[in-house]
This record gives structure tokens, sequence and C-alpha cells, in this order.
């Protein structure tokens, strides 16, 4: 498969020239976007701000988008909105470079691709719930007891939870 255009991929070479201070905005909007072999973004919407200073070019973007991930008691897929601030440097030299080891490049193209990949990939959570009372699968048959009650035994009715939820509900 040929690489597909990528369009987290833009040219800054005109603020380089600018003054000290000078910022420009940019705007992002797009249906669909793969952002890695195994990532793709959903309604990806947001601005990033790339302004020049003595030591390189400042981003500050936020970005917002929709992603499928899959219930950890349900097993089935859900849509997850994510959003996320990127706040890098790409120095013009290694003299000053920051953490991240952003330089600009030659061409002047950033490529967000891997930082968005990257701080998408963090919001998602380590347990994704489909829902706060997802009622996961039944652990004999496999039934998603969201969909249909199978009528087997859920060791969930045992747990101190429900006993608390029967105290509750008195
Ligand atoms: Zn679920
Ligand atoms: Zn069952």
């Amino acid at each position: 498969m040929s690489h597909p255009r990528n369009p987290l991929r833009f040219n800054v070479g005109f603020i380089v020239s600018q003054e000290v201070g000078y910022s420009h905005q940019f705007d992002f909007d797009f249906h669909k976007l793969q952002v890695a072999d195994d990532l793709e973004l959903r309604h990806f919407r947001g601005v990033a701000h790339v302004g020049r200073t003595p030591q390189g070019l400042y981003l500050q973007a936020h970005f917002e988008a929709q992603l499928t991930v899959e219930c950890v008691r349900c097993l089935s897929n859900f849509e997850q909105t994510v959003a996320f601030d990127i706040e890098e440097l790409y120095a013009f030299s290694r003299r000053s470079v920051t953490d991240s080891g952003l330089i600009l490049p030659e061409d002047a193209n950033l490529n967000l691709r891997p930082l968005v990949r990257d701080y998408a990939l963090l919001e998602i959570p380590i347990n994704p719930i489909c829902k706060p009372d997802c009622k996961g699968l039944c652990l004999q048959c496999g039934q998603n007891l969201n969909e249909a009650d199978c009528g087997h035994m859920h060791p969930q009715d045992e747990s101190p939870f429900s006993t608390l939820k029967d105290l509750l509900d008195l």
C-alpha cells in the first residue's frame, strides 16, 4: 500500500523568516484520520498555533477526536472521545533542543502524526468500560449480559457490591 497523503504534515517555513513573537494558526477538521497502522481517529478537530521564538518554533495545539476501544467487561467495541493538548518546541539547532528532542527539519515540514498518535493513545483509559453499569459477559456461556440474560448465576450477583446495592435500595 502506498502512503496516503498525511494531512498532519504541513509546512511552517514561512514562520521561520518572521520576527520573534509571530504566530500562525492552523485549523484541522477531518472526518477520518489514520494516525498509525493500528489507530484510526474519527471526527478529528483542533487548532495548532506555531509561534516564532529565538530558539525555534513553538507548537501549541489542542485536538479532539473519537476512536474505537474495546470494553474490558463485555468485549464490545465502543466510541471513546479523547482530547489532548500538545506543547513542543521544534528547535532550530541541537543547542536549543528540549527533552522531546524535536528539531525543525530542513524542509520546515512539521509532521504531527507521531505526536498525535502518542497523545491519543495516552488518553485511552487502561480499563475502558462501555458504560458504568456494563454487566459484562457470562462466565459460563459467554452471553453479553447487556443484551440478554442467559439465566446462569453470575458471580457479580454475589459480590459485596450487590449486597451494598441491596442495602441502598431499601
Ligand atoms: Zn461493556
Ligand atoms: Zn450464561
